[in-house]
């Protein structure tokens, strides 16, 4: 009944530019519906792998404005215009959205006058955009789809969001990125499938020799930890938790660390994400994906 509700993870890093995961992105299927959440670095090239029309996704909602999370943008915008798409690109994002947005058009004017007017003649359409600057508690529904918008713990980045999206009675909830959340636990209860942010301290800090000092402690602060995640859990007691946006190797032993952690406070079902790892959502949460790696 609802196996048309399914999540796949088109990149799980952090802003570490590995080749086995790409930037943080994450593709909702759900009915008719079909929603990307978050653009980071190579978030095309994913969609394209999951067939040709897929970059011509046109609902884009950012949890907040790091760059791992947004440098895909003029990529995925621009290109899928080339692509074929007519329709305008939507995105709905946290205050400096509608800025930001103005300003890629800027930057790319000379690439739009040229295949707008002069070469291609591609369609105004297709490279128009609409910015929507969201505050926790908005709601976008859509043919039986509910995406709601709440705060997560991210300062001094503010707002940074998660998102619960809810069809057929399913629930998904993406954390964003956030230390642990009072108001994520509050917003998750009832989930299906929880995807949540997280970070390899020791994994980490082994590969962060060139950062400062007050740079590493910065970046632990601002994330969760398998112990701390491991806890969320517990209080959320999803159907199935799966570990995205991975801070801590590769070429580490970062994958015992976080099972390793994560036991210390769960006993429950959780996976760490990859790359086009899907998840269906129905009766069952289960991974569909065949690939395995990273
Ligand atoms: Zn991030
Ligand atoms: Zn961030």
């Amino acid at each position: 009944m609802t196996a048309d509700f399914k999540v796949t993870l088109l990149g799980t890093s952090s802003p570490s530019p590995t080749i086995e995961r790409f930037g943080m992105s994450t593709l909702v299927e759900a009915g008719d519906e079909r929603l990307l959440f978050d653009c980071g670095r190579g978030a095309i090239q994913r969609l394209f792998q999951l067939g040709p029309d897929y970059p011509r996704v046109d609902k884009l909602f950012l949890t907040h404005l790091h760059s791992d999370h947004i440098v895909g943008i003029p990529d995925l915008w621009l290109t899928a215009w080339i692509m074929g798409r007519k329709t305008p690109f939507r995105v709905w994002g946290p205050v400096g959205t509608a800025d930001m947005m103005a300003h890629l058009e800027q930057a790319y004017q000379a690439d739009i006058h040229i295949r707008r007017d002069l070469d291609e003649l591609l369609p105004q359409s297709g490279i128009d955009f609409i910015a929507h600057e969201i505050a926790e508690g908005f709601e976008y529904r859509q043919d039986g789809v509910t995406v709601s918008t709440f705060d997560v713990d991210h300062r001094p980045v503010t707002p940074a969001f998660g998102f619960r999206i809810e069809y057929g009675g399913r629930v998904v909830v993406l954390s964003g990125d956030t230390r642990p959340s009072d108001n994520l636990v509050r917003h998750a209860q009832g989930a299906d499938l929880l995807i949540h942010e997280i970070i390899a301290p020791q994994a980490f800090l082994s590969r962060a020799a060139q950062m400062t000092e007050h740079h590493r402690q910065a970046v632990i602060e601002h994330h969760t930890t398998p112990h701390q995640a491991g806890e969320i859990f517990s209080r959320i007691s999803p159907k199935l938790a799966v570990y995205s946006h991975v801070i801590g190797g590769p070429g580490t032993d970062y994958k015992a660390e976080l099972i390793e952690g994560t036991r210390a406070t769960y006993a429950g079902a959780v996976e760490i994400g990859y790359d086009l790892m899907a998840v269906e959502v129905g009766d069952e949460v289960r991974i569909v994906s065949s690939r395995t790696d990273a």
